[in-house]
């Protein structure tokens, strides 16, 4: 059937056979793009700053949420942060269990609205929301501006 024949059995629109292609690219915009950049080159989280506003973001954005203008100043993340909320994942992905638990965390800065979700470095007994921790990452070698980059935040002191 193509588009130009008229159907008059509404049960053939109902059903089409074929493959559709679905392959997307998800770039991580402007302010990721400099979120990344400076992990990877200067091993170092930057936040978006709204100086109308006084707030700074992260994830890094390119609009203040609170007046839309537009962010183009950037400030350093702090590199110590907190241990906002937490999860002891079990199950990967596909649901297959993982051979070790695994702790998630939310891990907020000072003065940073946001935050970031990434491993946390200790064994589901030492996890606590407070923790005060810091981002491990990889060796500059090996970071290719993506967030794993970060392997994980550790606490403090470790
Ligand atoms: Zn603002």
């Amino acid at each position: 059937m193509t588009f130009l024949e008229r159907t008059t059995d509404a049960r053939k629109l109902r059903h089409w056979e074929g493959n559709m292609e679905a392959d997307y690219i998800y770039t991580s915009g402007v302010a990721g793009e400099r979120f990344f950049v400076a992990l990877r080159d200067q091993g170092k989280m930057l936040a978006s700053r709204c100086a109308a506003c006084g707030l700074d973001y992260l994830p890094a954005r390119l609009f203040c949420e609170d007046c839309f203008a537009e962010l183009t100043e950037f400030v350093d993340v702090p590199q110590e942060g907190r241990v906002a909320g937490l999860t002891v994942a079990h199950l990967d992905r596909e649901g297959v269990r993982l051979s070790r638990p695994q702790v998630w965390a939310f891990v907020t800065f000072q003065g940073i609205r946001g935050g970031l979700v990434h491993r946390l470095l200790v064994p589901p007994g030492r996890a606590r929301v407070g923790l005060a921790v810091r981002p491990k990452l990889k060796a500059r070698e090996d970071r290719v501006g993506a967030i794993t980059d970060i392997e994980g935040f550790e606490p403090v002191g470790s």
